[in-house]
């Protein structure tokens, strides 16, 4: 047995626990946490200097574009960010790609993660997941705004979804980039998945092209020399359109939420369950420079998560540098409730049941997170990994 003392111990359960010890088997299952621990107890453990915690859980990311850092230009909004983004994309030697991936993996796990919600389109995150220390979720990314696109973009997505190491579900990209036809056959195909994720309302474009198919998402179209000339809007925002046609029984993962309102959380509320919200907020900031309206999806009672996205729009895979970014912003969250979205409800989300918490059995990894208590984040908070 181990036993670890430190400044408190968090666990999802009870928050912070100053002077506890945490007990794992050898082999890093949970046992218990010791809230009083006597002194034969402190004699034999291990002292950390910090707060100990459980591994983070990185509920999106796309481990496939870690080649991209710095080749994005910031700020530019999300029409501009993909355009700069895809073209991109080609001129890379796949070796290339999936080397930087496999470091990318590394990394993440040194950063104190232990669950990864992650997309993919194409295969080359797969050997880096296949020797991963990290347990993922690959999210098969589907697109096909043309509608007689929707069976072949399935087919594909079955196709690479059988060649996917762990766990994996099929996924549409975003509510304007699928075709209604395409969002009803993922939703068939996964009806009895864990958990299906969408990129929603990641811009303020989404919802103009939604209403009444106009705004800057057209000139995203007119780029790459789609015609969809055809297509008049909804007539209703992005999530009012698409949520009744995604028909799934388990978890949603809802990712970005920029420019949510109250009234979509409740809309989405009054017609399905399981709805798990992921804030990406270094993204955010990257790409449109704003953040969602973090206190106010908490008011509403969303069960938030936390992503880094993509090394194409932020500087780090690092889940404690988004909890940085949301405290600079809103100091009145509790750090307790940051460390719950981004470890408890990411497995949650995920269905990740051995991660997330320090409940016996579970095999979470314990992380040190030193600069932080249950009133602050310092700016200069470190993480280190401890199992
Ligand atoms: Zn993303």
């Amino acid at each position: 047995m181990r036993f670890l003392a430190a400044d408190a111990v968090y666990s999802a359960e009870s928050g912070f626990i100053p002077g506890a010890v945490l007990v794992l088997e050898e082999n890093g299952a949970v046992v218990e946490i010791l809230r009083d621990p006597q002194d034969s107890i402190m004699e034999k453990a291990q002292h950390f200097s910090g707060v100990l915690a459980p591994g983070f859980v990185n509920a999106h990311c796309h481990l496939e574009l870690s080649h991209m850092m710095g080749k994005v230009l910031m700020h530019t909004g999300f029409t501009g960010f993909a355009q700069s983004l895809i073209p991109q994309r080609k001129f890379i030697p796949d070796e290339k790609i999936e080397a930087i991936a496999i470091e990318a993996d590394e990394t993440m796990f040194a950063n104190g993660i232990n669950g990864v919600g992650d997309i993919s389109n194409v295969a080359l995150s797969f050997a880096a997941k296949r020797n991963s220390k990290m347990q993922y979720h690959t999210f098969i990314e589907l697109l096909g705004f043309n509608p007689s696109l929707a069976q072949q973009s399935l087919i594909g997505g079955k196709e690479l979804k059988s060649i996917t190491p762990q766990r994996s579900s099929l996924s549409p990209h975003a509510p304007y980039s699928v075709s209604d036809d395409l969002m009803k056959l993922i939703a068939e195909a996964e009806s009895a998945s864990t958990v299906v994720t969408i990129h929603n309302q990641e811009s303020q474009a989404e919802a103009a092209f939604s209403i009444d198919a106009s705004g800057a998402m057209q000139e995203l179209y007119r780029f790459f020399g789609t015609d969809i000339s055809w297509y008049k809007g909804y007539g209703v925002n992005s999530l009012q359109h698409y949520l009744p046609l995604l028909k799934t029984n388990g978890n949603l993962l809802l990712v970005h939420n920029t420019f949510t309102a109250a009234e979509d959380i409740r809309f989405a509320n009054s017609i399905r369950k399981n709805l798990y919200w992921c804030l990406c907020p270094n993204a955010n900031l990257y790409i449109e420079n704003t953040l969602p309206d973090i206190p106010m999806l908490m008011n509403e009672g969303c069960a938030l998560t936390i992503g880094t996205d993509s090394l194409a729009s932020n500087h780090s895979l690092s889940v404690l540098d988004e909890l940085k970014v949301i405290h600079k912003a809103f100091p009145e969250i509790p750090i307790a409730d940051l460390l719950k979205w981004s470890t408890y409800n990411g497995a949650q989300a995920l269905g990740m049941d051995s991660l997330g918490s320090f409940e016996s059995g579970k095999c979470p990894g314990v992380i040190l997170l030193t600069g932080v208590d249950a009133e602050r984040i310092s700016v200069d908070a470190r993480v280190v990994r401890v199992v």
